[in-house]
């Protein structure tokens, strides 16, 4: 039997979610995909136009099939921690069973079972804003978002997960050097996310044989790092300074997740793996 994916964090074909996908879908995988509720809407009706149809093409000239895609918001477990204000929001209000305990209960019902879980995704409100000015909220926000979600998809998810699967998340260098510009508590959500790959590998792993890894990524001109603002800065840094002097195409991401969640990686868990042209090796650029 093929392997089953879920994919959570994909709303374009434009960012590391989408390309992952694809190259789950070129190994054979079968394709469930989570996708921001405020932007369902637009994401199905771009598939279903065809305006996807170039980026799905996968090696052998077939199309990517994305079986479902289900409607997801990770800062919420379950429907009693949804405020009245987000739920009667008209982005909101025309779907159902979007909270984690709602999708993993919703892709139960319709497939039993999951070999492979991706956590891309991450919002931080504040991002432009140095970690000095950065409030409370706009801190605990991006922490809600970008790293406890992936808890909450692993505890929610793992029931049924197949034992011997895996779970990838997409983590970024700032989480332990200094990136200025990767504001709003985004660096510390990334540091909690990696601390939480060790720590998570190890109870997923006793528990059900389940192995945690991320990928620290390098530079990509996805949605959300345009919405930073310093991305085409950061793309022309990686470019002078790293090892391999090439741009990064979303494609090589994809395939280190495809490897990772494969067999061949059957004993790596709990690593953050760098798939960045080398860049995170550097201590001076040259
Ligand atoms: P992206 O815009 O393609 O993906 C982010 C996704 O998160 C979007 O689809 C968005 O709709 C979704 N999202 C935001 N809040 C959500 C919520 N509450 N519930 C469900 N979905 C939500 O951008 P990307 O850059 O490909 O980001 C994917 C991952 O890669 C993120 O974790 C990001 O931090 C990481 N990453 C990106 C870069 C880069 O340069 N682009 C570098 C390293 C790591």
């Amino acid at each position: 039997r093929g392997k089953r994916a879920f994919i959570a964090g994909v709303a374009d074909d434009n960012g590391y979610g989408w390309a992952i996908a694809k190259s789950l879908a070129a190994a054979g995988a079968e394709i469930l995909v989570g996708t921001w509720v405020p932007a369902l809407n637009i994401f199905e009706t771009s598939l279903r136009r065809g305006k996807f149809d170039e980026s799905r093409v996968l090696p052998d000239g077939s199309l990517m099939e994305i079986t479902k895609v289900y409607p997801l918001d990770a800062v919420y477990d379950s429907p009693e921690d949804v405020p009245e204000d987000v739920k009667t929001n008209k982005r909101y209000a025309g779907s159902t069973n979007w909270t984690v305990k709602e999708a993993a209960e919703s892709v139960k019902q319709d497939f039993g079972t999951i070999d492979i879980l991706v956590h891309s995704l991450a919002n931080g409100p504040e991002v432009s804003k140095p970690l000095l000015e950065t409030s409370r909220n706009g801190y605990l926000a991006a922490i809600s978002a970008s790293s406890y979600s992936f808890v909450s998809l692993l505890k929610h998810f793992l029931p049924i997960m197949n034992p011997g699967g895996a779970t990838i998340s997409l983590t970024y260098i700032a989480s332990e050097s200094i990136i200025p510009g990767y504001g709003g508590g985004m660096s510390s959500a990334k540091a909690a996310l990696e601390s939480d790959t060790r720590v998570l590998a190890f109870e997923a792993g006793r528990k059900h044989k389940i192995r945690v890894n991320t990928i620290s990524a390098g530079p990509l001109r996805s949605r959300a790092a345009k919405a930073i603002g310093f991305i085409d800065m950061m793309i022309d840094y990686s470019l002078e300074n790293a090892p391999l002097q090439k741009e990064l195409s979303a494609d090589e991401v994809g395939n280190a997740a495809a490897f990772l969640a494969s067999p061949l990686a059957s004993a790596i868990t709990g690593a953050v793996v760098y798939v960045d042209n080398g860049l995170n090796a550097m201590g001076v650029g040259v």
